[in-house]
């Protein structure tokens, strides 16, 4: 059987219709892409396409079930290191994701409140004419199941800042739509109402990223005798690993760099899903700074000669809204995961997904950088990427590659020569 990895590009989309990845239609669809006819229509003043690498990485398995993923990035690399920590952790029977609730979060600020303590009063005394209001701005989603589950107030008095704030949060189900505009509507719906019990003035109602109500944890563990890589011992690597996790806890330029490895993941999967990933990068983000510091998202330890790897973060995706339903490359993504886009339940299951690639890409990342170092896999890819844009065939890119990795440059003709060569 051919191989999805060492075929050519055009090769794979036949590949994924064989296969029963996606329909030839949605193949189509894919080679046409986004029109600018719909990108006009998406964004303001738009004259252009940009186009972004979309490929699949393999070896899923969360919560019982198998994936192929479709990611959306410009990174070398990063496609093969999904697989390849998919496929360890695979061994060892993939990822269990939960999700802890999924609600987003939205505020309305006033501000010049005449008496905060007796408009806290008002406010909780009256929070069923508020979430009343708030559901009359936004009836659809109550007719959909969701709608308001809950309502707070806080009082922030002007200690860091020279203005005070009485600030009223809505956390709202919003089925399986990612929730900005559902939100936004509904909190500019009861800002006049606010207005009116506090004496205040709304300054602004708007949806917050920080969705401490979407929470997702993806685990994993893998036996010592399934983690052996390149000569090291299964348990060597574990306790690398765990003291790598353990260094993103401490140092906040090791932090960094680890989340960003998790992102590397999260948002190829939340761009090809025609999410909001700067909505998810800046909630994630936010998130590893909870007590204070900015620590790693994930942590990896040792349990009973198992390597455990733990991931907790907001995850506000939706399967429907937004561009989703308009991309030709959403609509596909979802189809490859074979997730029902608008089906209840969707978006959780996409959610945890999401972080079970974040995880692995984060667990590709250790591995390579606590073993033979992270550059060696990146050259082997850029060695292979060289050697196909130059038009190696599927049967001359090993012995490219070969040479390509003992040349002294590794550029785009040293590539041809090698290639001419080769074919000489
Ligand atoms: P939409 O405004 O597109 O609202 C969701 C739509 O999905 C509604 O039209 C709803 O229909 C429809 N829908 C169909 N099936 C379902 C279902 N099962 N559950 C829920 N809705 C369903 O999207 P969102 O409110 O999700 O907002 C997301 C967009 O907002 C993104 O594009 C994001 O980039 C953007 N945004 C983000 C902000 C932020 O992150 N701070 C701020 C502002 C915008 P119906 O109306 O009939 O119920």
């Amino acid at each position: 059987m051919r191989r999805f990895y060492t075929s050519r590009p055009e090769k794979r989309l036949e590949l994924v219709v064989e296969r029963s990845y996606a329909q030839e239609e949605t193949v189509n669809s894919l080679k046409e892409g986004l029109s600018l006819d719909l990108a006009d229509q998406m964004i303001e003043n738009a004259f252009g396409i940009y186009g972004l690498p979309y490929g699949l990485a393999f070896n899923f398995f969360v919560n019982e079930k198998e994936y192929v993923v479709p990611m959306a990035t410009e990174e070398p690399s990063v496609i093969a290191a999904a697989s390849g920590a998919a496929k360890t952790i695979k061994s060892a029977g993939g990822f269990k994701s939960h999700i802890h609730s999924r609600q987003m979060i939205g505020q309305v600020a006033l501000i010049d409140i005449p008496h905060a303590d007796q408009a806290i009063q008002i406010i909780e005394n009256q929070e069923d004419v508020l979430i009343q209001a708030a559901h009359t701005s936004y009836p659809s989603i109550v007719k959909r199941g969701g709608g308001v589950r809950s309502l707070s107030v806080e009082y922030l008095p002007a200690t860091e800042t020279e203005q005070d704030f009485l600030v009223v949060y809505l956390s709202v189900d919003t089925q399986e739509a990612m929730g900005a505009n559902i939100l936004n509507t509904m909190l500019e719906g009861i800002s006049p109402l606010l207005e009116e019990m506090t004496g205040g003035t709304a300054l602004m109602g708007i949806l917050s990223n920080y969705a401490t109500n979407s929470l997702v944890t993806t685990r994993c563990s893998v036996p010592f005798d399934l983690l052996k890589y390149k000569k090291i011992e299964g348990e060597e690597l574990a306790q690398k690993i765990s003291a790598a996790s353990q260094l993103a806890q401490s140092d906040v330029y090791r932090a960094t760099t680890h989340n960003k490895g998790i992102m590397n993941g999260v948002d190829a999967l939340v761009l090809a899903t025609g999410n909001d990933w700067r909505a998810v990068e800046a909630g994630m983000h936010a998130y590893a700074a909870r007590d204070g510091r900015y620590r790693g998202l994930s942590r990896w330890w040792i349990e009973d000669d198992c390597l455990v790897g733990e991931m907790t973060a907001p995850l506000a995706i939706g399967t429907v809204g937004g561009s989703i339903k308009l991309h030709p490359y959403a609509q596909a993504s979802f189809e490859i995961l074979n997730i029902e886009s608008g089906q209840a339940e969707a978006a959780n299951e996409l959610a945890g997904l999401i972080a079970a690639l974040g995880l692995a890409q984060n667990f590709a990342a250790l591995r390579a950088l606590v073993s033979e170092g992270i550059q060696k896999g990146h050259m082997a890819l850029q060695a292979k990427s060289l050697a196909i844009s130059v038009g190696a065939e599927a049967d001359e890119v090993q012995a490219v590659v070969r040479q390509l990795k003992l040349a002294k440059s590794m550029n785009q003709a040293t590539a041809q020569t090698i290639l001419d060569q080769h074919r000489k």
